[in-house]
């Protein structure tokens, strides 16, 4: 199963994709994730992204549909992927859609996480992740079970803030998102795969309108 998610920074798509994976037996591809390990990892790729990203600005589409020709090339996306933050423009969407042709997958879901763009800043501000498997969490709305701990990977080694979560940067990557990302919108609806959450709600509420959706596949 091939599944798009859409929404803006802030929305939730991380934390519900790597929520469906086991359940859906698929992958998430987090174009964001792939960049901030190319970042750690000091590659060409990452030291010329990571100006990019600071500014909350979005990296060339070159990069980033070489970056997921390559990724969903290999084995583990066999049984399908998740893509959290890919496409972002429509260079990207018509990319992809290339790609899958070529492979002869489809699209069997593209889903919107709707929010109100209110309580995005409130959500960025007090993200953080676990620093070794990355799982995301909240001051307020999903602090660790124990304070320190990763629930997921069990770690204590700590945790990170995303630098690109400050307000000032929140504000040119939420532009991003209204002028090259929230355009792609009616491409999907015209194709009718385009389905809406309400990502206002619980994460588990989330969840859960999520999983109706990808139980339809
Ligand atoms: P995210 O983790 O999805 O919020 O992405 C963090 C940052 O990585 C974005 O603000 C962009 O600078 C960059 N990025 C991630 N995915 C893409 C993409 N598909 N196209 C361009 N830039 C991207």
């Amino acid at each position: 199963m091939n599944v798009i998610l859409f929404g803006p920074p802030g929305c939730g798509k991380g934390t519900q994709a790597r929520r469906l994976e086991d359940r859906f037996n698929t992958i998430q591809l987090s174009t964001g994730d792939m960049l901030r390990a190319e970042v750690a990892s000091g590659s060409e790729i990452g030291r010329k992204a990571k100006a990019v990203m600071d500014a909350g600005h979005l990296v060339p589409d070159g990069v980033m549909i070489a970056m997921i020709a390559n990724r969903i090339d290999q084995p583990d996306c066999k049984n399908g992927f998740l893509l959290d933050g890919f496409p972002r423009t429509t260079a990207q969407a018509r990319a992809l859609d290339e790609m899958l042709a070529e492979q002869g997958l489809r699209l069997d879901h593209v889903i919107e996480i709707t929010i109100d763009a209110a309580v995005l800043a409130e959500r960025l501000a007090g993200r953080f992740n676990c620093a070794r498997c990355g799982a995301v969490y909240h001051d307020k709305f999903q602090r660790p079970k124990v304070d320190g701990v990763c629930d997921v990977c069990g770690s204590s080694t700590g945790f990170t803030r995303r630098v690109d979560d400050k307000a000032d940067t929140v504000k040119a990557r939420l532009k991003a998102y209204d002028e090259q990302t929230a355009p792609l919108l009616p491409y999907y609806q015209a194709r009718e795969v385009l389905r809406r959450v309400d990502g206002m709600g619980s994460i588990d509420e989330v969840t859960r309108q999520l999983e109706a959706i990808l139980e339809q596949a």
